[in-house]
């Protein structure tokens, strides 16, 4: 049976252009900078779990990473790191911060085939203002109707949006690379999603159940694809 798709979503980060990568390379540095003060081989969890405990104070993003590598580096190092290496803890984060985008390659053509068949919207979460540079330095921001910076893409978030967009969930489809964030809510309220994976995922975008409803999902492996499979689930 056809589907009345009317509206298309697109995840931001590691979706429409790469972010993932700049937070790996911080977190490296961040390693190599604590690991001359101690010889541990779970530094990378450490900084997890302090991450993991600030998400809830300092949401999504890099300003709040950078304060959880400050923590984590006092802790790991018992208090003994150097002002000098806080400083370039900071400095790191503010890398990630300023790091000019770059789009995944093709995807600029993926959006313009979509948006030319549905309207279209940007749904994003992390620091409003970091998105907001991204969205500005994209050239994308003139194809998507709405632009919506969120601090938690979960179900309902999106149940809020459907709302504000007077839409009913099975006329939308979510396009993104995290199933936590992108994929396993809007199944979950009846619409449908298109999940494109990334090449490295953040751990707590890793950390959900396996989606339910395959039947409303597909899956592509790069931005050529995407409007494809948007077709084909709108053809049911
Ligand atoms: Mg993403």
């Amino acid at each position: 049976m056809a589907r009345d798709l009317r509206l298309i979503g697109f995840d931001a980060d590691d979706t429409l252009w790469r972010s993932e990568d700049y937070y790996r390379d911080a977190q490296a540095q961040f390693e190599r900078i604590v690991g001359g003060y101690v010889d541990l081989d779970d530094v990378h969890d450490r900084l997890y779990a302090v991450e993991k405990q600030n998400l809830a104070l300092f949401g999504y993003g890099a300003k709040g990473m950078t304060l959880s590598m400050v923590e984590a580096a006092i802790a790991i190092t018992g208090a003994r790191i150097s002002a000098a290496d806080l400083h370039r803890i900071v400095e790191l984060g503010k890398a990630v911060l300023q790091h000019p985008v770059e789009l995944l390659p093709g995807i600029r053509a993926a959006v313009e085939a979509i948006a030319r068949e549905r309207p279209v919207v940007l749904i994003t979460k992390g620091d409003l203002f970091h998105q907001e540079a991204k969205v500005r330095e994209s050239g994308l921001s003139d194809l998507f109707r709405r632009i919506e910076i969120v601090s938690e893409k979960d179900a309902t978030t999106y149940a809020r949006l459907f709302e504000e967009f007077g839409l009913a969930p099975e006329h939308f489809a979510m396009i993104g690379n995290s199933l936590r964030s992108d994929i396993v809510p809007v199944l979950e309220l009846g619409g449908c999603g298109v999940h494109m994976p990334y090449h490295v995922t953040w751990a707590h975008e890793a950390e959900t159940a396996p989606p339910s409803a395959t039947e409303r999902l597909r899956t592509v492996d790069g931005p050529a694809g995407l409007a494809e499979a948007v077709r084909s689930l709108a053809a049911g």
